[in-house]
């Protein structure tokens, strides 16, 4: 058997090592364009900041190291350009040329691309996005000579950018389209993440889009313009407005798509094609809570959709659980962290809910360090765990990933109230934050 998988990052790398680890004898190449696999998408804010010193850190594996561990064929530099269904081919641009491969199952794991705001001055070359290896390289390099960075789009990675660059000790303005930052809290939860990140000297522009950049300026090499009138003059712009699943091959292929150009899969990842499955940002997933349907570009459900497109190759049957949209980010001092429906979601898909506050101390009072801590829980008028946020120091993390548990299994008011969590003073109470939850919800 022959697989061939496209893009050797998380989904499809995670594909690939799955197929090896089912299948001793299967030949597996993977397609990746870039000159990286296997890196940490995730840390390349991190290595901005420098935090992570050494670039290298990024690298989890190379082709050989891939080969030596997994008998992986891992091609870089090699982009799949077309893919023929009725031949079962695909056609590879590579450096020598281009190359045609034959396969028995072709897994797509392409990721999304950067949404290019349709605004002057976007092509400067101050103007960049992160999202590879070598654009966190250059511009943890750039920030040496830079003093003012500018970042649009104010979500996760656009949080992580700011804290990077305020790290290295640059000015930083975060522009954001939408009222608050971090738009999928709510707007009570996104106003702490809000005064976390000016206390620490980041110039919050929310509710404003950036309506063109020029080069030069008040002593700095662009200028951004804003709706508002205001100017921003910076020496670095990093464009974080959100990604689109990148389906053009998956198109031109006449694979089913969504109207917003997302790949089809079904349970088993499998797209309208039975030999082809696909994985990660590119796909179409189910929410677990309103049962929207679109791309959740988040690396845990892209790991796991790439394991499964391969038990699914191998002839396994797990079917994929909808996703959660479990999510978290550091900023400064502060942990922000979502999982399941935020009243937002509920109110555009029509479902009813309650929600529920409370800010105890993330540990015991009485023990030295204790800080305030927000939890946010959303329910059905029947008292089910709809969603969950926290905004808080350490300990914010570990009650969303309890409550994404909760959720998973489908628990009530009730339920969590009842939750026997691990508690010594340093670490919780007696009645942890998320038993508070529950209390308060029944
Ligand atoms: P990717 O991991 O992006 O891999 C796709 C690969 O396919 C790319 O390397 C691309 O070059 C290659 N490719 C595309 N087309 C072709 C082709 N035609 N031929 C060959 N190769 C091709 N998620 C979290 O959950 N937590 C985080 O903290 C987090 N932080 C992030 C920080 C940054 C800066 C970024 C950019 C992303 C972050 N993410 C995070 C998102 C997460 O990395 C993605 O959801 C995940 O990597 C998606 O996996 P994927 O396999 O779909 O795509």
């Amino acid at each position: 058997m022959r697989i061939l998988v496209i893009g050797g990052v998380a989904g499809g790398m995670s594909a690939a090592a799955r197929a090896r680890r089912l299948d001793e004898h299967a030949e597996i190449i993977v397609f990746e364009k870039g000159r990286y696999v296997s890196f940490a998408n995730c840390g390349l804010p991190y290595h901005v900041g420098g935090e992570i010193e050494q670039d290298s850190y990024l690298l989890l594996h190379s082709p050989e190291s891939l080969k030596a561990e997994l008998d992986l064929d891992v091609r870089i530099e090699h982009e799949v350009i077309g893919i023929d269904r009725d031949a079962q081919t695909v056609l590879v641009a590579t450096p020598e040329g281009t190359e045609t491969f034959e396969y028995d199952a072709l897994v797509l794991s392409p990721g999304a691309d950067a949404i290019v705001p349709p605004i002057p001055g976007v092509d400067l070359p101050e103007v960049t996005h992160l999202r590879t290896v070598d654009e966190a390289r250059e511009l943890a390099g750039r920030t040496a000579n830079a003093k003012r960075a500018v970042v649009m789009g104010a979500g996760f990675i656009g949080l992580e950018t700011a804290e990077a660059f305020r790290h290295r000790g640059l000015e930083v303005t975060l522009v954001e389209l939408a009222p608050q930052v971090l738009p999928p809290l709510a707007p009570e939860m996104s106003a702490l993440v809000e005064k976390e990140l000016t206390s620490h000297g980041v110039d919050v522009r929310a509710g404003v889009a950036a309506t063109g950049i020029r080069a030069g300026g008040d002593d700095a090499a662009v200028t951004v313009t804003l709706g508002d009138g205001t100017e921003v003059p910076a020496d670095i712009v990093v464009m974080s407005v959100g990604v689109r699943p990148n389906t053009a091959l998956a198109g031109e292929a006449g694979l089913e798509l969504t109207d917003r150009g997302a790949i089809v899969v079904d349970e088993f990842q499998q797209t309208s094609d039975a030999h082809i499955w696909a994985a990660g940002d590119a796909i179409a997933v189910r929410h677990g809570v309103t049962g929207q349907v679109g791309p959740v570009p988040l690396a845990g459900p892209a790991n796991r959709q790439g394991r499964r497109a391969a038990d699914s190759i191998m002839g396994r049957s797990d079917k994929a659980q909808p996703v959660l949209g479990t999510a978290i980010v550091r900023t400064f001092g502060l942990t922000a962290a979502t999982t399941g429906a935020s009243p937002r979601m509920l109110d555009q898909a029509g479902i009813e809910y309650f929600v529920v506050h409370t800010h105890p101390a993330n540990h015991a009072g009485y023990y030295p360090g204790s800080q305030v801590l927000h939890l946010m829980g959303v329910f059905s008028p029947e008292g089910k765990l709809l969603g969950a946020q926290a905004v808080g120091p350490d300990g914010a993390d570990k009650r969303i990933d309890v409550l994404a548990t909760a959720l998973r299994a489908g628990f009530s008011a009730d339920d969590i109230a009842e939750l026997e969590l691990a508690y010594a003073p340093p670490f919780g109470s007696a009645k942890d934050p998320v038993n508070m939850l529950g209390f308060l919800a029944q």
